[in-house]
């Protein structure tokens, strides 16, 4: 697609790494964009507060919304109603995540095929990882192998606009993080125009893989996926499975709050916030955020980096009163 990429994470960066958030404070909008993604609801509670979430992020003027795709494709009809839904009810762009895992190509197609009649002309295409149950993964006989060979597969279908996955700290399964990224460049020379990155929390990790991937000739946006942190267990059960590192100050942080949602919450968006904080010091501009379907986090996060709504809210007299008692 012809849209405008903001640049995110510029290679002239490097010049200004090392800058810390504290002399900070990104001006309003100042060319950054959001992104943010949610999984398919399973219940009708779970749908309420998902709509209650778009609702709360769309005024910020996401460049687009992502819908997840449950391992094996068992939210493959879920994820198609989410984002159809989104797409009609917010009139914005929506992604949805795609993956290899147990289909042949003739059902990934048809999957695809249903999304561009339908005017979803954005995919996250994905290899996925293996159903419940299996260690190891394995190409289905007949599917799509990998990621860049869905991507190839999704050119064929129709001209969507592809993102794909990459590993600041080098996906678990490869070889080594040149292969990684030998990877990562197959998927972009296959037709993807954008990658978001696996969860991270040090800055440097980020953005030591931007400058990596731009030796290596990869020219498209890489997005940081940020992940505000709320359960911190369950984050680090995640982490060890995707190969991402807890750092142990995170820990830290976290340390006697398992009992305390509240201040979990603050922490966790104070840490989340000074990580974006980081990346925007240092040119990143764009920003994927694995909500999980709660927008508060996200929506502090963004108007710390000035990602305001377009058309702010009128402060009315007795809003202000309130404000002032
Ligand atoms: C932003 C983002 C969104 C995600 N959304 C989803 C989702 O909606 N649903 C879901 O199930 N999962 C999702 N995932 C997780 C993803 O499916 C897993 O991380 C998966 O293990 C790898 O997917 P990939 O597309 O990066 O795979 P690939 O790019 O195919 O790479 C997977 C591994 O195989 C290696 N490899 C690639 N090609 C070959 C080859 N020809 N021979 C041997 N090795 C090879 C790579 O180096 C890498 O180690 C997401 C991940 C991210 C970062």
């Amino acid at each position: 697609m012809a849209e405008r990429e903001p640049g995110a994470a510029r290679p002239t960066d490097a010049r200004d790494r090392g800058r810390d958030a504290r002399d900070f404070t990104p001006p309003i909008r100042d060319g950054v964009a959001v992104s943010f993604e949610f999984f398919p609801p399973k219940t009708d509670k779970m749908a309420a507060s998902l709509w209650a979430c778009v609702e709360r992020l769309a005024p910020l003027d996401p460049q687009f919304f992502s819908v997840t795709y449950g391992a094996g494709g068992a939210t493959r009809e879920r994820t198609h109603d989410t984002v159809v839904r989104i797409g009609n009810e917010t009139r914005r762009e929506v992604a949805a995540h795609l993956t290899c895992v147990t289909a042949t190509r003739e059902e990934v197609d048809r999957v695809a095929r249903r999304y561009w009649r339908t005017g979803i002309r954005h995919v996250v295409a994905l290899r996925g990882d293996p159903p419940q149950g299996e260690a190891r993964y394995r190409p289905h006989p007949g599917g799509y192998a990998y990621a860049a060979e869905l991507v190839a597969g999704l050119k064929r279908v129709a001209d969507f606009e592809i993102s794909v996955a990459c590993y600041p700290e080098v996906h678990p399964e490869a070889t080594s993080a040149a292969a990684d990224l030998d990877n990562l460049k197959r998927k972009i020379d296959a037709g993807a125009s954008r990658a978001i990155s696996q969860f991270f929390f040090e800055p440097r990790t980020f953005l030591g893989f931007v400058d990596r991937a731009r030796a290596a000739g990869i020219g498209v946006p890489i997005v940081p996926g940020i992940l505000p942190v709320t359960n911190f267990r369950r984050v680090t059960e995640f982490a060890a499975l995707c190969g991402a590192t807890v750092p142990d100050w995170l820990a830290r942080q976290f340390e006697g709050l398992d009992n305390d949602p509240e201040t979990r919450k603050l922490v966790a968006a104070t840490i989340a916030a000074e990580q974006c904080r980081v990346l925007r010091a240092n040119g990143v501009d764009r920003f994927h955020f694995y909500t999980l379907n709660r927008a508060d986090l996200s929506y502090a996060i963004c108007h710390l980096l000035g990602v305001r709504p377009r058309a702010a809210p009128v402060a009315t007299d007795a809003g202000l009163d309130e404000a002032a008692s």
